[in-house]
């Protein structure tokens, strides 16, 4: 047979019945066959007699079957196979359960009488005598005590099933494939002295020892092979996402040059404002306007924790924009968020005595505020528009767009966060922002092709917010909470309490439309089930809460506020506003409070049903309290029924309040198929052998190899295999989820 190549189709190298399940699994060439990886290897381990066996040990054995028969379960359901074997002194029962004769035709053809069979599993007893129930089993063709030894040694890849095919399916398939493949046509990604220098495997090797090792150390070492292949691939994408197959710059910006002589707007504006800039604010403006400043458009992510005063740095930009002669925009991810920077930016703005124009463009303006701010846009008018992704629709013109800073970038996709700067002669310069402090690993991986501003430390007075777990079954605390709260507000403080559900109804009532939600998805736990809705109830729901503290003895006279992604922008704006003149002190709340929303007097937050919410989540929603120099506590009332992971997590955000400590504490407690997730746009199904959470080393080490090599070879023409496989990720992207 002709030997094939990763391109050539598995419909030339196998059979049509196997091709055909395959494809359900999604594999349709070699590549996807050998590329797909094992879920892990089982160890055959050392062998051992009957006669020693205890009940409750795993054993592995060297037997000959003896006989085998097929039997219906004397219930009617399903049937057994029960292999007697023997290693020659004693007897042992294997067992085999199945819905339906056909499933076990396999083990029946391959446990015929007589057949030497290798089996490993758990020693249990059955009527008195010894058996192993499913237990993994391998015909031996040559039972020689040195071939049976090789056997033993060698791990075994157990693959998850593919379109119904079992893992030993799996495993033939991909041997008789392996079988034809030509090595020379496996491209070799790693340059070689990397390869020597990470103590990795040749390309082909890494494929044939993950698939057929004859030791551990053979199948570790191709994952890692494999592993850093892909970061190399990933990091090199990232990295030359911004110059074309020539090496040249895809896109060029409007240089925005500062106004000297100290009388420009930027100037202004830092002279105007109601408190002087931090020293790592003035750095990160510095790193900001430096960039700005030149042809290359900017990509910045700024990241700093809740609080710490992003807002006026996005405002430096946009103003330096207008001062230019362009247009700047502000994308916020809610209605809620977008119209409290509308209106700060606007004080900030009169403050410095700036006739800089202003607009609010959201889903829910009337279509007349709209139509004004979309002809001033369109008509290429100097000025700032704020908006949630109303901005990102066909029909909004913003000709003279030369700066897009996009907050709370965890909420939009690559895809939404580009459309404003896609298709234009000149691309905007871009600044994201996020409040969310992304783990390292992270940002490399899925912020890779962005420049990162650290702005650590916060404005100066700010005392940490005071954190306590309270246990809704502890009826007197439940009670002194609410006094609490009296108190608070009756040394002018103002409350929120937050409920991770609108309603009492269904359990999907509150879940967030997409990324662009008013609110964010809350995963029920597994084992939680939704309670009725009431206070101190496992989810607790917005609308239910309020009405019970609206006719709380303990709460006699204090306006308590509601707001929820369901509600009208009016309605919610109204109870804003209430809740910051403190004529509605307390607010009860969905997690439409969780980003961005400033009012420095609330000083005490009642986070309900805490169980409910993600670390990061938790960490975004104390942030809205501890604004001012005043101390601010939160409490965190949690129902007992906890996994240990949701109370390491309630733990974690008890005892610190940094923010990146506890963004390297939720990645710990993640899964790793929790962490990087499908986006919207694109085709991306996660990374195959990379790890986030265990890989950092690789990761950081890869992206130091793809720097070096583009810096040489910007268009990788001396790197074929590297350049075809960025080429073939391309359009792929990872997207950091923010739920859990
Ligand atoms: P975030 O980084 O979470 O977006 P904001 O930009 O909303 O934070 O800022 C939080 C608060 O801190 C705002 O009230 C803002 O006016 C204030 N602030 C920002 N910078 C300073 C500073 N240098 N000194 C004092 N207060 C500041
Ligand atoms: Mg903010």
């Amino acid at each position: 047979m002709d030997a094939v190549g990763l391109e050539t189709p598995l419909t030339l190298c196998v059979g049509k019945a196997a091709v055909r399940r395959l494809a359900d699994g999604g594999l349709s060439t070699v590549r996807d066959l050998v590329y797909y990886s094992p879920r892990r290897y089982y160890s055959w381990g050392r062998l051992t007699n009957i006669q020693w066996l205890k009940v409750g040990e795993e054993a592995t054995l060297l037997v000959q079957v003896v006989n085998a028969n097929l039997v219906s379960n004397r219930s009617g359901q399903g049937v057994r196979l029960m292999v007697d074997v023997t290693d020659g002194t004693q007897r042992l029962t294997c067992t085999f359960f199945a819905k339906n004769r056909y499933m076990l035709a396999p083990h029946q053809r391959l446990l015929k009488p007589g057949s030497t069979v290798l089996v490993s599993g758990k020693i249990g007893e059955f009527q008195g005598k010894l058996q192993m129930v499913q237990p993994e089993f391998e015909e031996l063709e040559d039972s020689s005590p040195e071939a049976v030894a090789r056997r033993a040694g060698r791990p075994i890849p157990i693959y998850k099933a593919v379109g119904g095919l079992p893992s030993w399916k799996v495993s033939a398939l991909i041997g008789t494939v392996l079988e034809r493949l030509d090595d020379s046509q496996i491209p070799e990604v790693i340059p070689d002295e990397v390869r020597a220098r990470y103590s990795l495997m040749s390309a082909p090797a890494a494929l044939r020892n993950m698939h057929q090792p004859e030791a551990t150390v053979d199948w570790e070492t191709a994952k890692r092979t494999l592993a850093w292949e892909e970061a190399l691939v990933l990091q090199t994408a990232l990295l030359s996402g911004r110059r074309d197959a020539a090496g040249h710059l895809v896109r060029k910006a409007h240089p925005l040059a500062p106004h000297d002589g100290g009388a420009g707007s930027v100037e202004a504006l830092i002279n105007g404002l109601p408190f002087s800039l931090t020293e790592s604010q003035i750095q990160a403006w510095g790193q900001i306007s430096a960039d700005l400043a030149l042809q290359v458009p900017m990509q910045r992510l700024l990241q700093a924790d809740v609080g710490a005063g992003k807002t006026v740095m996005a405002l430096l930009a946009m103003v330096s924009a207008v001062e230019n002669g362009f247009q700047a925009a502000l994308l916020a991810p809610t209605e809620v968020l977008a119209r409290q920077h509308y209106s700060s930016l606007g004080d900030l703005l009169t403050r410095a005595g700036l006739d800089v124009p202003l607009h609010l463009l959201t889903g829910k303006r009337s279509q007349a505020e709209k139509n004004e701010a979309l002809l001033r846009l369109a008509a290429g008018e100097a000025g700032i528009v704020v908006g949630t992704h109303a901005l990102i629709q066909e029909g909004v013109e913003i000709p003279q767009l030369a700066l897009l800073v996009v907050d709370e970038q965890h909420r939009f996709g690559v895809a939404q966060r580009e459309y404003l700067r896609e298709g234009r002669e000149w691309t905007p310069h871009l600044l994201v922002m996020t409040a969310t402090p992304i783990p390292r690993t992270i940002a490399m991986t899925v912020f890779g092709d962005l420049d990162v501003t650290l702005m650590k430390g916060m404005p100066p007075g700010r005392l940490p917010v005071e954190t306590h777990l309270v246990s809704n079954t502890n009826a007197a605390w439940m009670k002194r909470i609410w006094s609490r709260a009296k108190e608070e507000v009756e040394k002018g403080g103002r409350v929120y309490v937050v409920c991770p559900r609108i309603d009492g109804g269904e359990a999907s009532s509150d879940l967030g439309r997409d990324g662009l939600g008013e609110e964010v998805t809350i995963e029920a736990e597994g084992d939680d089930v939704p309670g009725d809705g009431t206070v101190g109830s496992d989810v607790p729901a917005a609308e239910v809460v309020a009405e019970n503290l609206r006719s709380m003895p303990e709460l006699d006279g204090i306006r308590v506020g509601l707001a929820h992604g369901r509600r009208s922008p009016e309605e919610n704006a109204a109870a804003f506003s209430q809740f910051a003149s403190g004529e509605a002190p307390i607010l009860v709340a969905t997690t439409v409070i969780e980003v961005g929303v400033d009012v420095p007097e609330a000083t005490l937050m009642i986070v309900l049903g805490a169980q409910r919410f993600g670390l990061s989540q938790l960490h975004q929603l104390r942030g809205r309290v501890g604004r001012s120099t005043t101390q601010s506590v939160c409490l965190l009332v949690h129902s007992p029924t906890q996994s240990p992971v949701t109370e390491e997590r309630l733990d974690a955000i008890a005892t610190t309040t940094d923010g990146f400590t506890l963004a390297e504490i939720d990645l710990r407690l993640r899964s790793e198929g929790d962490v990087l997730g499908q986006s919207q746009s694109g085709r991306f199904s996660g990374l195959k052998f990379l790890s986030v959470r265990s890989d950092g080393a690789t990761i950081a080490a890869a992206r130091g190899v793809a720097r070096s090599i583009l810096a040489d070879d910007p268009a990788l023409l001396g790197s074929s295999a590297l350049a075809s496989a960025v080429q073939a990720s391309l359009g792929t992207e990872a997207v950091w989820l923010e739920r859990n």
